[in-house]
């Protein structure tokens, strides 16, 4: 299937309120051109250097989701135009983020990152961390950076019974923070899971982002 018919298949597959993320790291501009065509408006990219080599080079209405691991080194080369970090995953990130969105004159929008694989490889905060960080107070001070919603990544694994529970769990976490900290503010309001193996189970349990790459651009080159 060609880049376009895939992302009109997958747009048909999403409920409505659920976004299709492009995850074209490692592919060419031509390939987010030809997805671009294709009516699709939201790329993912995981490196910094490659985001700021392709940005300047696509169309400027496309929105641009880091979803890579953020180093606070490299927060400045990204603040002027990403639309939505999605991996945060501690508070000095966070602060980072503030400090450089204060002096770019914007407020970024950002996702908490939390850990709900078992691999102990992948980032993020654990439920607990999260909750304690989100339940004293202080992120109210940073006020550059939005809190959107939660980001999670399953174990990789063909077991649909896990994933699906780790998802559930993800699901919670969301459902509780939203309840406890987030009830007025109409812009938590993300959950950002699923990616092309597991994003019809990540639909299922409550997803409103998925991030989708091999499934769109075919098999990534290293
Ligand atoms: C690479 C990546 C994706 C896309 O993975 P596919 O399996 O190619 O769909 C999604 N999310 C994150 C965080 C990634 O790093």
């Amino acid at each position: 299937m060609s880049v376009s018919e895939t992302i009109h298949r997958i747009n048909s597959e999403l409920p409505t309120g659920t976004r299709l993320v492009a995850v074209s790291k490692f592919h060419p501009v031509d390939a987010i051109l030809e997805a671009y065509q294709a009516g699709q408006r939201i790329f993912g990219e995981n490196w910094v250097q490659e985001l700021c080599e392709k940005q300047p080079l696509c169309p400027d209405d496309i929105e641009w989701h880091f979803i890579g691991h953020l180093q606070t080194n490299k927060i400045r080369q990204i603040v002027p135009f990403v639309s939505l970090i999605h991996g945060v995953d501690s508070l000095k990130l966070l602060k980072g983020i503030n400090k450089e969105a204060e002096k770019a004159g914007r407020v970024i929008p950002c996702l908490l990152q939390i850990h709900i694989a078992q691999e102990e490889s992948k980032f993020g905060f654990s439920i607990d961390e999260c909750r304690n960080i989100l339940s004293d107070g202080h992120l109210k001070d940073l006020k550059f950076v939005r809190i959107c919603g939660l980001m999670g990544m399953a174990t990789l694994t063909e077991d649909t019974a896990q994933i699906r529970s780790e998802f559930k769990c993800l699901k919670n976490a969301f459902d509780e923070f939203k309840k406890n900290f987030f009830i007025d503010e109409p812009a938590f309001c993300e959950l950002s899971m699923g990616m092309s193996d597991d994003y019809q189970v990540a639909i299922e349990e409550g997803s409103t982002m998925v991030r989708i790459g091999s499934a769109i651009f075919g098999a990534r080159v290293y």
